[in-house]
């Protein structure tokens, strides 16, 4: 079986080590394609992005190793790009100006739209909560459903090829707030795969919160991938990696899992993968 993964960090944004590191380790590892996925810039201070300044130093390098590995392995040059309605650059402006081979749009910061306050859902589960309280008085199914029309504005209005973590808003809830079994929140989803399913997005199975122990289940969670094949929604498996080490952690075991719900195969980008 084609091994790839398509979301992976470097020390250019907010992994661990260079960007050949990643490739070395993907040719150990018995990779077939490695997709990088460097934060893009952002017009806000963060801890994770690529600086602005950095990112033609990015494209270069990845254009240096995609020659220099070409033997071994097919290399891949996207970018993670956040969707931050009135704040984020539009995405098609990132995939004019440089050679971009693919993208992956993801919400990280929920915008309320009314006050503009953010709503920081990756970071620890602190500042999630007290972000329930002080953006959205409380309410977690407004937070919620903020989160996810932020999601569908996205897939509808931006040229992104994976849509990143599409649940990452139940990491830190943990059945707290609210349960996924609410009816609110499954149309939600629904919605969202609805629009996921017009522009065909492909929907990626990313196991970075299992192997890291944030959570117990991947992004999304096992309804949601049902929901997908029922829809004929494409898949795939990434790990989300910010170390070489984390190339392929849970990939085997994510795949496993599209099996047992039915899937016949994964959609990457550029090739489809038998399963
Ligand atoms: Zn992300
Ligand atoms: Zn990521």
């Amino acid at each position: 079986m084609t091994r790839y993964n398509f979301h992976t960090h470097s020390q250019f944004d907010d992994g661990k080590e260079p960007l050949e590191n990643y490739v070395a380790a993907s040719i150990e590892k018995g990779l077939d394609a490695l997709g990088f996925s460097a934060h893009v810039p952002l017009p806000l201070d963060n801890q994770w992005s690529l600086p602005a300044k950095d990112f033609p130093d990015y494209v270069a390098e990845v254009k240096k190793l995609k020659e220099q590995y070409k033997d071994q392995i097919k290399l891949f040059l996207g970018l993670e790009i956040d969707y931050i309605p009135g704040v984020s650059e539009d995405f098609e402006g990132w995939m004019k100006n440089t050679p971009l081979d693919y993208c992956i749009g993801s919400v990280h910061l929920v915008r309320e739209p009314e006050s503009g306050k953010f709503w920081f859902i990756d970071g620890p589960a602190e500042g999630y909560f007290k972000g329930v309280e002080e953006v959205f008085g409380g309410d977690i199914r407004k937070a919620v459903t903020t989160f996810y029309q932020q999601s569908i504005q996205m897939v509808k209005t931006q040229p992104l090829h994976i849509i990143g973590h599409m649940d990452k808003v139940k990491m830190h809830n943990k059945e707290k707030l609210f349960r996924q079994s609410e009816s609110w929140y499954v149309e939600l989803i629904d919605s969202l795969l609805k629009a996921i399913k017009e522009k065909g997005v492909i929907i990626e199975l990313n196991t970075r919160g299992v192997y890291t122990g944030k959570t117990t289940e991947y992004f999304p969670s096992p309804f949601v991938l049902e929901r997908c094949l029922h829809f004929g929604i494409p898949v795939m498996v990434n790990t989300d990696a910010h170390h070489p080490s984390q190339l392929d952690s849970h990939f085997d075991e994510g795949v496993t899992l599209l099996k047992d719900i039915g899937f016949k195969k994964m959609t990457t980008p550029f090739f489809e993968v038998e399963i």
